[in-house]
């Protein structure tokens, strides 16, 4: 296959927040797409009436939009294989499902809810809790199989309901081989008659899964793990409909775990951490799930953090940007095993971001941050030096607040504990004192605060460093920040003056 054909696929249901997983796929399929110069492609997958969540699909593209990796075919940017969404393709199924009918391969089946239920409930042992609907039961169900042809005939002619299922066939060892987990088996009769067009007329997505991948024309396949168990009746569906030949190539993607197994949603609550790429909103209960945007990632922190997740490139390198990591994907080097997600390790990953990054990138974030806070900024160019000062000190988006907000508006509170103890009249002088000296420097910059500072402590027979802790204290409040005298340089004489009088009052009070 020409490399240029690459052509892969997310294939979300839109039932909720875009899990970490998820995520992982996308930039999975993204990255071998990017690298083979294919085209990756979001499909829609909402053949599940019952599980459609308002908003679900919007908030799925925003997610994909904030990590950067934009479909190049979707609902929202139609390719040649559309429609994208496959509720919108939905009078496309049935004769695929008919063809297998027709070829032996599928059968109607028109046993309702209450006799499936007493079949299971018939059938139920302790060593098999839910037995299903295959092999070994379908000739005493209602189908076309176990049914004379003209009832079937004439219970079709009366539109009773039914659903078409596959017929699995028995002992019949299928296999094909992964990307990931090389060659795997499946012993047919252990699998049941799966359906394949529900009463309504809507695909399950097997058959749409399998239908649409050969109409669009999906060149590899990748998804989590938790689709292995299904790959058995996709493989037969597509032997039966469209021919092995013809089969995507496919990657069984490991499972992301939490603290306690599969990482789920309910960790991220216990544990305190997102587990979704951004704020989710339920719409029935109105829970609200951070995300990892809100929680202050950066999507090029994200991303990083996740393609490490079960991927490394052979070398001790962890921080890849994602051109780096488009050229140096490679899904062969997907591991097997379970990737066990660590929030300390992620907000590592973010922190290193912040460092490596120019504030220049981040500003609009962190400044919606400040203005949540009611601190408005005026001078663009002042804040990125500001944000740049200080990055090193930050982890998320919002420490950016405690560590810069003070060079924007004077401290209203003081560590006085920190100060007290040392604190006495000679140093009272002092600061007084050095108010007036500052008040004569012409050129307000750091050398020039940082002498006078220093030659008026030595004039005074104090040691600057017994004054550089109150001084910092008077600038921003507590104990933390870059050196003081840049601190100052940067908010300027006036306030540094003021600041360091106000202070005084207290200290003093
Ligand atoms: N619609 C499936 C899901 O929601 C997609 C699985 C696949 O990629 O084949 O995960």
């Amino acid at each position: 296959m020409l490399e240029t054909n690459v052509r892969v696929r997310f294939a979300p249901s839109p039932t909720g927040g875009l899990h970490l997983g998820g995520v992982r796929t996308v930039l999975y399929n993204y990255l071998f797409a990017k690298k083979h110069g294919g085209k990756f492609i979001v499909r829609i997958e909402d053949t599940d009436q019952t599980r459609f969540v308002e908003g679900a699909e919007q908030y799925i593209f925003d997610c994909l939009k904030w990590c950067g990796m934009e479909p190049d075919e979707s609902p929202l940017h139609e390719g040649m294989y559309g429609p994208y969404r496959q509720s919108e393709r939905k009078a496309s199924y049935r004769n695929y499902a008919e063809q297998l009918i027709e070829n032996g391969f599928a059968y109607y089946a028109f046993d309702t809810p209450e006799e499936l239920e007493q079949m299971r409930n018939t059938l139920k042992t302790e060593e098999n809790p839910s037995p299903q609907y295959d092999g070994n039961v379908r000739m005493n169900m209602k189908n076309s199989l176990s049914l004379p042809a003209d009832e079937v005939t004439r219970l079709l002619k009366e539109n009773t309901r039914h659903v078409i299922r596959i017929k699995m066939p028995a002992n019949e060892t299928i296999s094909f081989t992964d990307m990931i987990h090389g060659e795997v088996s499946f012993e047919s009769s252990l699998v049941d008659d799966k359906v394949l067009l529900k009463a309504d007329g809507m695909p399950t997505y097997h058959l749409a899964v399998v239908v649409d991948d050969y109409l669009m024309k999906i060149t590899h396949a990748f998804r989590g793990e938790e689709w292995l168990s299904s790959a058995p009746v996709h493989i037969l569906l597509w032997k039966y409909l469209f021919g092995l030949d013809q089969m995507p190539q496919w990657a069984h993607l490991p499972l992301i775990l939490g603290p306690s197994g599969k990482l789920s949603k309910r960790d991220g609550a216990k544990y305190g951490f997102p587990v979704f790429a951004m704020n989710w909103t339920d719409g029935k209960t109105n829970e609200l799930t951070e995300g990892f945007k809100e929680k202050g990632f950066l999507p090029e922190a994200f991303i990083n953090l996740l393609a490490v997740l079960g991927w490394n490139d052979g070398s001790e390198q962890e921080l890849f940007s994602m051109d780096e990591l488009i050229e140096k994907f490679s899904i062969e080097r997907v591991h097997k095993g379970g990737a066990k997600f660590d929030f300390e390790k992620a907000k590592w990953y973010n922190q290193e971001w912040i460092k490596k990054l120019p504030a220049t990138v981040y500003k609009s974030r962190v400044k919606e941050i400040f203005e949540a806070k009611d601190l408005f900024i005026n001078d663009d160019a002042h804040f990125t030096k500001v944000l740049d000062l200080v990055k090193d000190r930050c982890t998320l988006l919002p420490d950016f607040y405690d560590q810069a907000s003070y060079f924007f508006k004077a401290p209203s509170q003081w560590d006085t504990d920190a100060v007290k103890p040392k604190w006495n009249e000679s140093k009272t002088d002092f600061f007084n004192e050095f108010c007036s000296q500052l008040e004569k420097i012409e050129s307000w910059k750091l050398e020039n605060i940082e002498i006078s500072f220093k030659e008026l402590a030595a004039e005074k027979n104090i040691k600057p460093g017994e004054l550089q802790l109150p001084m910092r204290i008077m600038l921003v409040g507590g104990k933390f920040g870059p050196a003081v005298f840049e601190i100052a340089a940067m908010i300027g004489k006036t306030e540094t003056i003021q600041r360091i009088k106000k202070a005084l009052s207290i200290f003093n009070a």
